[in-house]
């Protein structure tokens, strides 16, 4: 009976995907819909499962968004590559828990192994812990929540038994247009947002060179963590880490790199010089889930020394008092007690690409970006950011029309657009992360936003 019903969804599931590319790409019906939808009484009495699935089916149906598909390009998403969504179904069938290694030695193994694959890939530290998380906003958590160990233990106080109570006031330099996710990390960390001291950025969001060694000389004694960044959400750009990371070194800080997508130029010989010299900082927080295509929710935390990731998050506090025991396992690593097993996914996918399919997704979104960007400016658009990397900035005119552009854009249903704000300016955001994308999807996809643009105009 539930063997019909797995196989089935996973039916429904591959028939999905398969056709993703052959729907409007956002459905058509609105939130109220989905929520009129799935806003059924609580049963008083069990429901046998198909029947449940049923219900769920027709629910979802025409509320889903196909991101999955090779013409969304909002956010930075990416899909889903084959044996990650498999491996994924997997985890979930297997209902294996990778808090510990007696819980589940394949969780943990997959984790290990999948883990190395990545540093090699990115060239990060060999010696370095990998710990995997949902996303990048919890990678980002971790990393800072090592930075606020390791900087403030110089300083002579321990964060994990005194809290902040007595401590001195740490500071954090970062960029102007660091992600969002870096706040409220510093909330959650009860370092609030007042600890942020940001550095001067220039047209495409890299921090400025000589912003960044003032700052830093400014309170050359106050405990320091820099956060970087490789890929800027609105335009890709990275900050020069080949400069940027020895100088925070001088002043002793603590330097964490948010690398959601960006990181993953580092995979390929004719990006990696965009991230030269990441490899030099502390610690990395980058996502499987975004340009990696492995499935939600998968992110990396990756610290380049085991013993400060441990003692920063171990969920044993017998680790804590420096007791010597420093054989961490992968849930010490991690801010999640039970969890799904997400090493899997991220295994399926690197053994699926290999190191010259990885290289290629990465070129070849890229490639495909830029093209985008090149038919739209023959189309009359303008193009607001170098495209250096997999996103794009678009603008029409005197860009007063964007939020109509996309809305026409996503109502035609082609492509899936969204708009961003950069630097004061309304702009069209693409960004080409999805593995299946191919340059007839570019193609339709350009003059899609080009007859939106000239239907919006002739208003
Ligand atoms: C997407 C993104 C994040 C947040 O990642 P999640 O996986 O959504 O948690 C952080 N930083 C950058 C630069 C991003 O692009």
């Amino acid at each position: 009976m539930s063997e019909d019903l797995f196989v089935r969804v996973a039916r429904v599931a591959a028939e999905h995907r398969a056709s993703a590319g052959d729907r409007p790409v956002a459905g058509t019906a609105s939130r109220e819909d989905a929520w009129a939808a799935f806003d059924l009484p609580l049963p008083e009495d069990p429901t046998p499962a198909d029947q449940v699935v049923d219900e769920l089916l027709a629910a979802a149906e025409g509320h889903l968004v196909d991101s999955v598909g090779p013409r969304y390009f909002g956010f930075v998403v990416g899909g889903s590559t084959p044996a990650a969504t498999a491996a994924d179904l997997l985890a979930v069938g297997w209902d294996q828990n990778a808090f510990n290694p007696v819980l589940s030695p394949a969780a943990e193994a997959a984790e290990r192994a999948a883990g190395g694959w990545v540093k090699d890939l990115l060239g990060l530290p060999g010696g370095a812990s990998v710990g995997f998380v949902t996303g990048a906003q919890a990678a980002n958590t971790v990393g800072i929540a090592c930075g606020r160990h390791q900087v403030l233990e110089q300083a002579g106080h321990d964060v994990e038994t005194e809290g902040l109570v007595g401590a001195p006031r740490l500071r954090v330099v970062t960029g102007s247009e660091r992600h969002a996710t870096i706040d409220r990390s510093l909330r959650l960390l009860g370092l609030g947002t007042t600890s942020l001291v940001p550095v001067l950025t220039d047209d495409h969001g890299t921090i400025d060179l000589a912003d960044l060694e003032q700052v830093l000389g400014q309170e050359p004694h106050r405990p320091t963590i820099v956060c970087l960044q490789a890929g800027n959400v609105n335009t890709g750009g990275s900050d020069l880490f080949a400069q940027a990371v020895p100088l925070a070194k001088q002043a002793g800080a603590w330097v964490h790199v948010d690398g959601a997508f960006g990181l993953w130029a580092a995979a390929a010989a004719g990006r990696a010089h965009l991230v030269a010299g990441v490899e030099e900082a502390d610690s990395w927080a980058t996502d499987a889930h975004k340009w990696l295509n492995v499935p939600y929710d998968s992110g990396l935390a990756i610290v380049a020394d085991p013993v400060v990731h441990g003692r920063s998050m171990a969920y044993s506090a017998a680790y804590l008092a420096g007791s010597g025991r420093d054989d961490f396992s992968l849930g010490d690593l991690v801010p999640d007690s039970s969890r799904r097993a997400r090493g899997f996914a991220v295994w399926a996918a690197l053994r699926e690409l290999g190191r010259s399919g990885v290289e290629d997704l990465v070129e070849r979104t890229c490639a495909l970006a830029a093209r985008m960007a090149a038919r739209l400016a023959d189309g009359g658009a303008t193009i607001a950011n170098d495209v250096v990397l997999n996103q794009v900035l678009v603008g029409f005119g005197d860009l007063s029309t964007t939020d109509e552009i996309v809305a026409e854009v996503q109502r035609d249903g082609t492509c899936w657009v969204g708009a961003t704000t950069w630097h004061q300016q309304r702009l069209i955001r693409i960004s080409v992360s999805n593995a299946t994308t191919t340059g007839h999807d570019i193609d339709r996809s350009a003059d899609a936003i080009l007859a939106a643009a000239a239907r919006v105009s002739a208003r």
